[in-house]
């Protein structure tokens, strides 16, 4: 359980001090939080331990990069083994990076061949460039709300300002004004939406992309008419339907989410908990796209000096590993992923909260908006002042979250029921002092 925590941080702050001086912002990615706890120093199964030796209780899960737990000895192990081997050469091929691949076209059902990036924003990015040489079209479609990586093809429209939801709402500035114009944004859930756009760009759409469920902001689930029309409109009109399971993937099902679907899409990107917390992506597909990668025939640039490395491809494979060889990971998630959900539905209602909790297996979201919430427009409703002041009561309490209002949290396969229980207990007192007088 969380340790007793104490106000006082003195070596978490001046950690923060020195890196506020040498790092912009004192983090190494904006999304990161900026506030107590500030560092951290250790991390174990279902829990990290900040520079002051206060431990939470982890359910922000490295943003999802987390899968079985942190330093699960099954991955440790595979990349301890890993080292002092081959380490890089970079011509040719290694036998981990072709075990890798067979591993992903045997389990999952859109791959016919894989490639090995070193990113999740590297497999999108691979995968929109891919889907562009393919059709020679340029126009992206993508949801309002579905987050896929930093670069310029997808860097619009998460987190929107109600003034900028499903207008023109860069991520950065730095970003060509061409790409952001060539990235259509279409409504979740909406097939409609994405119909329109087709109509309004005839033969002009080269891929759709979405997370099958749109994590980045909670867990839009998709409806499977939603899913099954996506296939159907981009095929009849030409285009490329990407799946982005960087977050869905190995997490909800090991086929990902397109196996509890079924529905399959020409591209698959994967990343984050396929190595649970090295780095690795990929991007998986029908082999006749996925051809145009290859060096000598194809004519789509594939490169990467990581890729494929060997710490990354033994991390995912004991990972992937782990989960094949352990069907009940699933099970046990789902079923603790839905004593969360429950008992924070039940809380809600009995305090009179106006919320709505949302999610998919171990991943579970708190809206604080009144149900249904189907697509992003219902998120707009969303109490974000709530969902704030509940992350600082969950973090004061030991139990670390994702803190920004929309997000999800991940349970691991590291955490127990007690720790849910528990968990459901702060949240319970926290979610009282939020009820309004
Ligand atoms: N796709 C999705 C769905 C994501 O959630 C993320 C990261 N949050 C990415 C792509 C980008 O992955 P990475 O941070 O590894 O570049």
């Amino acid at each position: 359980m969380p340790s007793a925590q104490r106000r006082e941080a003195p070596r978490g702050q001046a950690i923060a001090e020195r890196a506020a001086r040498v790092i912009p912002g004192g983090v190494n990615s904006s999304t990161r939080y900026i506030g107590e706890p500030y560092a951290f120093t250790g991390a174990d199964g279902a829990y990290v331990t900040d520079a002051d030796g206060r431990r939470y209780l982890d359910y922000h899960a490295a943003f999802g990069a987390i899968l079985l737990g942190h330093n699960a000895p099954v991955v440790n192990d595979a990349v301890r083994a890993a080292l002092g081997g081959l380490d890089l050469v970079g011509i040719g091929v290694t036998e981990p990076e072709v075990e890798l691949a067979e591993r992903i076209v045997d389990i999952i059902p859109s791959a016919e061949s894989m490639i090995a990036t070193m990113s999740g924003s590297e497999a999108t990015a691979q995968a929109i460039r891919l889907a562009r040489a393919a059709t020679g079209r340029e126009l992206i479609v993508k949801f309002q709300g579905g987050f896929h990586g930093w670069h310029d093809a997808v860097a619009r429209n998460v987190i929107s300002a109600p003034d900028k939801a499903y207008g023109r709402d860069p991520l950065s500035e730095g970003i060509l004004a061409q790409a952001i114009d060539a990235t259509l944004i279409a409504e979740f859930n909406d097939l409609g939406s994405v119909a329109e756009l087709f109509d309004r760009h005839p033969e002009r759409v080269a891929a759709v992309i979405l997370e099958p469920i749109p994590h980045n902001v909670g867990a839009l689930l998709p409806t499977q008419e939603f899913v099954e029309g996506l296939r159907a409109l981009t095929r009849e009109r030409g285009a490329v339907l990407i799946f982005d399971e960087v977050i869905t993937g190995f997490r909800h099902a090991l086929g990902g989410y397109q196996q509890v679907v079924g529905v399959t899409p020409d591209l698959t990107t994967f990343g984050k908990g396929m190595a649970n917390g090295f780095p690795i992506g990929g991007v998986a597909g029908r082999r006749e796209l996925m051809e145009r990668f290859n060096g000598r025939t194809g004519d789509v640039l594939l490169a990467g000096t990581f890729n494929g490395n060997p710490v990354g491809c033994a991390a995912a494979l004991a990972t992937i590993g782990h989960l094949q060889a352990n069907p009940d990971f699933y099970t046990r998630t789902h079923a603790l992923g839905a004593r969360m959900r429950d008992g924070l539905a039940a809380i809600a209602a009995e305090l009179g909260i106006e919320a709505t909790v949302a999610g998919f297996g171990g991943v579970f979201a708190l809206y604080f908006a009144k149900a249904p919430v189907l697509g992003y427009r219902d998120l707009m409703r969303n109490n974000d002042a709530a969902y704030v002041a509940f992350h600082r009561g969950m973090t004061e309490r030991g139990f670390l979250m994702l803190p920004m209002a929309l997000k999800r949290n991940h349970v691991s396969g590291a955490h127990t029921e007690q720790e849910i229980d528990a968990t459901l207990e702060a949240a319970r007192e926290v979610l009282a002092g939020l009820r309004p007088t």
